[in-house]
């Protein structure tokens, strides 16, 4: 069997980790023309079954160097106002707290995924055809691939699903958020004691969360797997600011606490980006063939329920175990499609929470 993956994303390389595993000829192609070639530079907190997938599909080997490699959350979240003052507490989101469990540099995760596969960087996926028992995969510089499946984990922008079944329809939430990463010094990490913190003024939220990694990777990568190689990245505090709708600059009003401006200030410029948060509804079911889908690619999620990466990597292993076992393409596409449903709509509501957040001044 010949698996081709279009899409070099958690979870395309995720599969194609379980599937090599197992001794099945399976080829990634990745329209970036590298690995360093664009900003991947959040964390993301993965935990519960997507942390469990993600290490069925990874050889063993590699396991010592995701751990380390990884940070631990804990503690409870502080809702603070903008003279750091806090004004409440937030302990009480078991799930969110298992699913976000291990602190994972999504760039440095990226690196560590792509050891040992065939992947063709550079190759974007432009159409496929679908014919008797083969398909063949069409790129943009002219080449062509045939395989037995294909599996679009080409992420929110997905060109297999817009051929399989339409474009994900892209609904603004009106919300415009800004990330960035600032190194972890000292008097920044004092800030979030525990799994998160939010500052708030009502109109405009900042959340800061760290990545602590427990050795630095390259370091780490060196001493546990040779020939793996990673970013040379330290610790950061990753912060998120949701801007209310007036505001045309990410900068922080002058009653903001000093610590405050030093730290947005602070940002490495080459890992902060400013968007329009936007939301896909759920899939309907489609005519199962031999091309599928998986990951952000047919259920993204707003990252307010931070839960986009756990799933990608639950597809992958679902679909992984399909295609090595009965091959039931149907079954994974409609206990995927029913598992996502409700955390996509949640995804939604959780938003419209945290653009609720607001403290009395
Ligand atoms: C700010 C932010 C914070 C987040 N935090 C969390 C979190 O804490 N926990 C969590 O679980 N999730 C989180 N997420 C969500 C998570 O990052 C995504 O859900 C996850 O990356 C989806 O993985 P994927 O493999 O489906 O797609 P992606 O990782 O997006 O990968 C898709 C890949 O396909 C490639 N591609 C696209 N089109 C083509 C083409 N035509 N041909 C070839 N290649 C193509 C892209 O270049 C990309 O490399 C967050 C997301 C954001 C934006």
């Amino acid at each position: 069997m010949r698996v081709v993956v279009i899409g070099a994303g958690l979870g395309g390389l995720c599969l194609a980790q379980g599937l090599k595993k197992a001794g099945v000829d399976v080829r990634v192609h990745e329209r970036d023309s590298g690995v360093e070639a664009r900003f991947q530079g959040y964390r993301i907190g993965l935990g519960g079954l997507g942390w469990e997938s993600m290490k069925a599909c990874l050889p063993e080997r590699l396991h010592p160097l995701l751990d380390a490699t990884s940070g631990e959350l804990s503690g409870p979240g502080r809702l603070l106002d903008p003279r750091l003052n806090q004004v409440g507490l937030d302990d009480d989101e078991p799930l969110a707290r298992s699913m976000e469990a291990n602190l994972v540099d999504r760039h440095v995760l990226r690196h560590l995924l792509l050891t040992d596969l065939d992947t063709t960087f550079g190759s974007r996926l432009t159409g496929y055809t679908e014919g008797g028992s083969t398909v063949r995969a069409a790129f943009a510089d002219g080449t062509e691939v045939d395989c037995d499946v294909l599996v679009g984990a080409d992420g929110i922008g997905s060109a297999v699903r817009r051929q399989l079944i339409g474009p994900a329809v892209r609904e603004s939430t009106g919300v415009r958020g800004v990330i960035g990463r600032t190194p972890l010094e000292d008097r920044f990490a004092a800030l979030v004691p525990g799994r998160g913190t939010v500052v708030t003024d009502g109109d405009r939220q900042l959340f800061l969360g760290k990545m602590p990694f427990r050795r630095p990777p390259r370091e780490a990568a060196a001493e546990l797997a040779p020939d793996v190689r990673l970013p040379d990245v330290r610790s950061y505090l990753r912060w998120v600011m949701m801007l209310p709708p007036s505001a045309d600059t990410w900068d922080l009003p002058a009653d903001w606490h000093p610590l405050l401006h030093d730290l947005v200030g602070s940002a490495d410029p080459d890992n902060t980006a400013m968007g329009t948060l936007e939301y896909v509804a759920p899939a309907d079911p489609w005519p199962t063939g031999r091309v599928t889908l998986l990951g952000d690619a047919v259920h993204p999620m707003l990252p307010a329920g931070g839960m986009g990466g756990n799933c990608a990597l639950i597809d992958a292993r679902r679909l992984c175990e399909t295609l090595l076992g009965d091959g039931d393409l149907a079954a994974y596409e409609q206990e995927m499609l029913a598992a996502t449903r409700p955390l996509v709509l949640s995804s939604k509501a959780m938003l419209d929470r945290f653009r609720a957040l607001s403290v009395e001044r």
